[in-house]
């Protein structure tokens, strides 16, 4: 069997769901967005609901750069820690920007009710230390998290052996997560 391919799973799954023409003419808008993933649809839905003029260009097809690669895991936890972003910008604004993130699920779930015909789903996700040396920092961002009353449980490892079948030394489980395929 083959486990890998070159390419994204949504490719295969769902094709090109979306074809537009090309750009062969002078437009005249208020506002470009340069590049048709989710990044540049989300902030073109945003504007254009605000009765802004929009225009996308995209120099291959409409979601077919890292947003066909993605798991469709949604989640509110960004690359980097609350832990980190508050060491370098301060608590404050590291829980801001986390809960700006976790209100952001919300208003995708909203977008996928107003879109309709969207595969969107609450999920809790799971962010597991891989090896000991790492436990010790997701146990401190647990522990901020927590402070700051987000919902994140901490999982031991018999824990996460019985819930998910798996050995690993530590875990976050969150059921503030989504999962979203259009
Ligand atoms: C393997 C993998 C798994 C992932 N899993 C998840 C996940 O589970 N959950 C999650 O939230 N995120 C996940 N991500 C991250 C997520 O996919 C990206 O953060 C997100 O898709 C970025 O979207 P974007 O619109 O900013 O970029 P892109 O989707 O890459 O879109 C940018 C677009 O801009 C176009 N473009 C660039 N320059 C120009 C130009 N000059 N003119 C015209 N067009 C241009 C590109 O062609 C491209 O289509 C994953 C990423 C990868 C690679």
């Amino acid at each position: 069997m083959d486990l890998k391919s070159g390419y994204p799973y949504w490719a295969i799954k769902n094709g090109l769901m979306q074809a537009f023409p090309k750009l062969d003419r002078d437009v005249t808008c208020e506002v470009v967005v340069i590049g048709g993933g989710i990044t540049g649809a989300l902030i073109a839905d945003e504007l254009a609901q605000n009765g802004h003029e929009v225009t996308v260009l995209e120099r291959r097809d409409v979601g077919w750069g890292s947003s066909a690669a993605s798991t469709a895991l949604i989640q509110y936890e960004i690359d980097t820690h609350m832990t980190d972003l508050a060491a370098r910008f301060g608590e404050a604004d590291a829980v801001s920007a986390y809960r700006a993130c976790a209100q952001a699920i919300d208003a995708l779930e909203g977008l996928a009710d107003a879109v309709g015909d969207v595969d969107f789903a609450r999920q809790a996700s799971l962010y597991y230390a891989s090896d000991e040396g790492d436990l010790d920092s997701l146990r401190r961002e647990w522990e901020m998290r927590r402070q700051h009353d987000f919902d994140a449980d901490w999982l031991t490892p018999e824990a996460i052996a019985s819930r998910f079948g798996f050995e690993a030394p530590g875990a976050i489980l969150t059921p503030q997560a989504a999962r979203l395929d259009r």
